[in-house]
This record gives structure tokens, C-alpha cells and sequence, in this order.
């Protein structure tokens, strides 16, 4: 389920509700080309701002892949939920007052009211959300806990409930219920977000002033005018460089990939040669620089894990690089709908599962990205899969193709 975000159109101000799986769109007024740019992560509210003071509730909203990593083996799985974000002490003292009101979860809430960006705000107090890593999504016994948990959102949205604050008494601002005694708490709950407002953009080529073009659900846009690539990162559009990869066969699909060629800790280099020579069938230089390539598309948690090793070391790079870009090409272009900060979780993953068939399983501290790029490499289509040419590495062809069917604008 997709849940609706409201906003106004930058050329005449109509309203707009896109899903929030979606970045560019058509004012249905102006019919001008738009981007909906958003936060790094997105903030939303839900609810109204109509009383004297509000409260707000912060819930997140986490829908990707999980991967809880164990000594032995890793366990994927996909997650869709919506979950409160304020610590358990809070919570406890919060539930013992006010009773039953303080839902886990917003419930069909979300999905039956458009959401709105977070604006600057008076009269609110918000309260200060949890990390998104802190949320269980399974629950282990106690000795059975995963060494690590990795996520790889698709959304990882932060939405605040807004409760209005009435004599003394919460008021839900959906239904203008009474919920509860309003109690003051201490100013250390409270936060102040430094994000920047999401505004929609006009889709041209902040170089050259043509319009971009790309599938409706991707974060990543083609200039073919001046042959660049503009890519949503934090409310802004920034350029990217980006390559498609040459291919002679037909009925392709060009998978997007992030291509990380300078990452820290750098220390973990030495540790994948290691690994490297010590898979069989690799036949690898030593003194070939290691590329990470990592899907910038979700698939299944199982093939996800194969698809990020295998296509890293199968190294396709090598590959020749098409020269002619024309607009023709953007419907072979599958979207790109992992943001580039998720792919850092993808690489804790890839080092963990490169070590796991060495030594011990050393869980890599911050990851930090200083080159990278997109990378488009062709993958062909036979019957329900599509195969990266002259390797058996291959994708469902189920999972990709429900991602088609966004428009090309
Ligand atoms: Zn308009
Ligand atoms: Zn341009």
C-alpha cells in the first residue's frame, strides 16, 4: 500500500497528491512536468494544525529489505510497516497515562489520509524521534539475536501525528476525538528538525533548461539535450555522472546499479583481496582496483544478496560503454529506486557476506562514500528472468516488471 502525499504545484498552486512512490508528475491544472523533491528522510505530518498548540507524534515508516545477519547464515526478509518512533520509557509513561491511546502503529490512518510535508511550525511541539535502526522488525529469543540487522529501504519516512491540545485534553486532529489528558512533559522530549522543506521543482535540466526525462517512480532523471543525469538527493536535484553499458541483444532491460569505487573503511580492501583469492572460481588481478556494485532496485531478499555479490565480481565495468544516448533509450532504463545512502547498508551486507566465507565475521563501523555513479548494465529477457549476458546471474522477472509500469515522462 502507497500512502498519498498532498502538495501544491510550484507554477499555479493547485493542489497535488502523488503516491509517495512517486517523483515526477503533471499538474492536472497547468500541465506543467514536476518534481517532488524530498527530504534525506522524507518528513511528513498527518493530521491537521487547527488548535492553539499541537503535539507531535513521530511514527516511522521503514519499507525495503531486512537482512538480520547471524554467524552462519543471513536471514532476508521484506518489511512494510509503520511503527512509533519515541523510546520505550516515553512510551511506558505516555501509555500509563493516557491509557490505551498511544497507538504502536498508525494503523489504516495513513493510507486513508494524504500525508503533507512537514512545514516550519508554531505552536508544535514534536516529539524527538528514536533512530529508524533502533526498531526491531523481528523478534529473536534472547540467544538467538542477530550479530547485525541491515535495512535497505525503499521508504524510510518519518510521519508525525498531529494532536491538538485543548484544555488540558489531547484531541486527535483527524476526528477531533477527545483521546486523553494532555500532561506536560520536560523540554528533553522535544526536538527541533533542521531538514530542509521539501518543494516541488520544475522537471528542466538545471544546466541547460531542457526538460529531464525518466519513469515518474525514479529518483534518477536523463537531460538528453546536454547528456546529464540528475539525481533527488535531499530535496535537490544534483547532477550524476552515469554510464549504459553496450549491449547487441534485444529485449533488454538496463538494470541501475550504484557504482562505488572509493568507499571507507579502507582497511576492508586488504580483507577482500583476501577473499577474493580464496573463492575458487574467481580468477582475479591483484592489482585490480575493487568496484562494488550495488542494485539501486529492490528484488527479493535471497536474490538481492546473490545479485549484489555475483554482479561485483563478475565486474561488468570492463564492459563497453554506449556512446549514442538518445530519448528513445529511457524505456529500457529501469528506475532507480534505492536512494544512493541506502546502498551504504548494502555494502555493510556485501563485507559481511564476503566475510563470512573467510574469517571471522568483522562488522564494519560507519561506512563513508567519496566516488560513485550510476551504472545502467544490460540484463536480457528469457521467459521469467532476466540474465545478465554471458553469466548465469539473473533477476526475477516478476519483481522487475511491476516497477514498469510507472509513466515515462
Ligand atoms: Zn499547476
Ligand atoms: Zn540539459
Amino acid at each position: 500500500m502507497e500512502y498519498l502525499i498532498r502538495n501544491d504545484c510550484p507554477h499555479c498552486s493547485a493542489p497535488i497528491e502523488i503516491s509517495e512512490a512517486i517523483y515526477l508528475t503533471k499538474c492536472k491544472f497547468c500541465k506543467t512536468n514536476i518534481i517532488v523533491a524530498r527530504s534525506n528522510p522524507p518528513v511528513y505530518t498527518l493530521g491537521r494544525f487547527t488548535f492553539d498548540k499541537h503535539l507531535l507524534i513521530p511514527y516511522w515508516r521503514l519499507k525495503g529489505l531486512g537482512f538480520d545477519i547471524f554467524k552462519t547464515q543471513t536471514s532476508g526478509y521484506l518489511f512494510d510497516i509503520n511503527v512509533i518512533a519515541i523510546d520505550e520509557q516515553l512510551f511506558h509513561a505516555l501509555v500509563a497515562i493516557e491509557e490505551r491511546f498511544y497507538h504502536k502503529s498508525l494503523g489504516i490512518r495513513a493510507q486513508t489520509q494524504p500525508l503533507s510535508f512537514l512545514k516550519p511550525l508554531k505552536n508544535a511541539q514534536l516529539l524527538t524521534p528514536i533512530p529508524f535502526n533502533t526498531i526491531t522488525i523481528k523478534k529473536y529469543p534472547k540467544h538467538k539475536k542477530p550479530l547485525h540487522t541491515v535495512f535497505i529501504g525503499e521508504s524510510k519516512h518519518l510521519i508525525y501525528l498531529i494532536l491538538g491540545i485543548q484544555d488540558s485534553y489531547l484531541i486527535e486532529t483527524l476526528t477531533n476525538k477527545k483521546i486523553g489528558q494532555y500532561i506536560e512533559l520536560s523540554e528533553k522530549y522535544f526536538t527541533t528538525p533542521n531538514q530542509k522543506i521539501a518543494k516541488p521543482l520544475y522537471s528542466l535540466c538545471p544546466k541547460c533548461g531542457d526538460l529531464l526525462h525518466g519513469y515518474s517512480n525514479s529518483l534518477f532523471f536523463i537531460c538528453y539535450n546536454c547528456t546529464t543525469g540528475w539525481y533527488i538527493n535531499n530535496g535537490l536535484l544534483t547532477e550524476k555522472n552515469f554510464i549504459i553499458l553496450e549491449t547487441k541483444n534485444e529485449n533488454v532491460l538496463y538494470m541501475p546499479f550504484w557504482l562505488i569505487e572509493e568507499f571507507k573503511p579502507s582497511a576492508i580492501f586488504h580483507f577482500l583481496q583476501d577473499i577474493f583469492h580464496s573463492l575458487t572460481f574467481v580468477k582475479k588481478n591483484k592489482q585490480e582496483k575493487l568496484k562494488l556494485l550495488i542494485p539501486a532496485f529492490i528484488t527479493p531478499p535471497n536474490n538481492f544478496i546473490k545479485t549484489i555479490q555475483s554482479v561485483t565480481l563478475a565486474n561488468p565495468t570492463q564492459r563497453k560503454v554506449k556512446e549514442d544516448i538518445s530519448e528513445d533509450i529511457t524505456q529500457y532504463l529501469f528506475p532507480v529506486k534505492v536512494p544512493e545512502e541506502e546502498s551504504k547498508d548494502a555494502i555493510t551486507l556485501l563485507l559481511l557476506e564476503f566475510s563470512r566465507r573467510g574469517k571471522a565475521i568483522e562488522i564494519p563501523k560507519k561506512i563513508e562514500i567519496f566516488k560513485s555513479s550510476l551504472i545502467f548494465i544490460p540484463f536480457e529477457k528469457k521467459r521469467y528472468r532476466y540474465f545478465l549476458s554471458g553469466t548465469m546471474i539473473s533477476l526475477v522477472s516478476k519483481f522487475i516488471d511491476i516497477h514498469l509500469k510507472s509513466k515515462i515522462f
